[in-house]
């Protein structure tokens, strides 16, 4: 048995060296097919993130030089503080979190980290400074475990298990009869939209970065699971500087600053009840999101009845 267990045992490590290696082989696919030409410059130094303040100057971009997305966006982002950013489909909310990662390089103008030009600094040290918790989590076909600690590799099992509390995923994990090693992926438990965020922001507590990036899903949450995200993003992004790239206006009514972009330029700028005093774009998107949210508890109010 033992004899047999062995080579079993030997071709288990290499298959997951093997998997481990086609992860980082797409990973690589991925930031090479995004954009090759993003590259540190010689000489480039690593990030000193100091305080966390976060600078985007007269920044122009355009994924094809024939269609201007962004045309001279200047904001700030205090260090600690929470902006976000709002505005019609398409109008580059998403373009700019994009930006601030480094995925690509701007067109014209700058981002400045802590007044260090991002195009200056290794790309390993902004990214390592960086939170992304993005719009679509990507999971590995192995462990919730293993999922989690992607955030940092080094993490203990307590630690893995404390960002999964503080992102409210830890009794959903419980429930498994395997608990943290349960396998999630094709052949595995699936995670409905909500949960996959969840993992994400217990990665991004690991990870603890002075710089958070949230990128909201689109798809519509249900308003139970939009609640528990909220807060266990509130939790993390506390003393944090923070970029929440909002499609729903209901999570950021508290941000310092929201910022609504229309085709690629600052249409209106102010915290929520100012912006809604002043009757303009942000006060009729905020109407019509409350008049659809409306009508869809109607709705699911008379499925209940029904
Ligand atoms: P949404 O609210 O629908 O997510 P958004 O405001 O986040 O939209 P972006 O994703 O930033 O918008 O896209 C801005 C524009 O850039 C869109 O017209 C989009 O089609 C275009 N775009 C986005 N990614 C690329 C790309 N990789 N190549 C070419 N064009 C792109």
């Amino acid at each position: 048995m033992i004899q047999l267990y062995q080579p079993l045992n030997f071709m288990g490590m290499v298959y997951r060296e093997i998997k481990q290696a086609i992860i980082d082989i797409e990973k690589m696919f991925e930031v090479l097919s995004r954009n090759p030409e993003v590259k540190d410059i010689k000489g480039a130094v690593p990030l000193i993130v100091s305080s966390g303040n976060v600078r985007f100057d007269d920044v122009r971009f355009s994924y094809d030089p024939e269609r201007p997305i962004l045309k001279g966006l200047s904001f700030e982002v205090p260090a600690g503080k929470t902006v976000a950013i709002v505005g019609p489909s398409g109008a580059g909310k998403s373009t700019i979190s994009r930006l601030l990662f480094r995925l690509y390089d701007v067109s014209g103008g700058r981002i400045l980290i802590d007044g260090q030009d991002i195009r200056d600094v290794t790309q390993g040290s902004l990214r390592a400074s960086i939170g992304m918790v993005p719009q679509d989590t990507v999971l590995f076909n192995d462990t919730i475990r293993y999922n989690i600690r992607y955030g940092r590799w080094d993490a203990s099992d307590a630690e893995v298990e404390e960002a999964a509390q503080l992102a409210q995923i830890d009794s959903f994990i419980k429930m498994s009869p395997k608990g943290y090693e349960t396998q999630v992926g094709e052949r595995g438990l699936k995670l409905s939209g909500g949960e996959k965020q969840r993992v994400a922001i217990a990665r991004t507590v690991l990870k603890a970065p002075p710089i958070l990036v949230l990128d909201e899903a689109t798809s519509a949450l249900d308003s139970h699971t939009e609640h528990e995200i909220q807060e266990s993003l509130e939790r993390v992004s506390r003393g944090r500087t923070s970029l929440v790239i909002a499609h729903r206006l209901s999570t950021i009514v508290g941000a310092d600053e929201i910022i609504v972009l229309d085709q690629g330029r600052i249409a209106e700028r102010g915290t929520h009840a100012r912006l809604l005093a002043s009757g303009g774009l942000y006060a009729s998107m905020w109407n019509r999101q409350r008049e659809a949210e409306e009508a869809r508890e109607k709705l699911a109010q008379i499925d209940d009845d029904n």
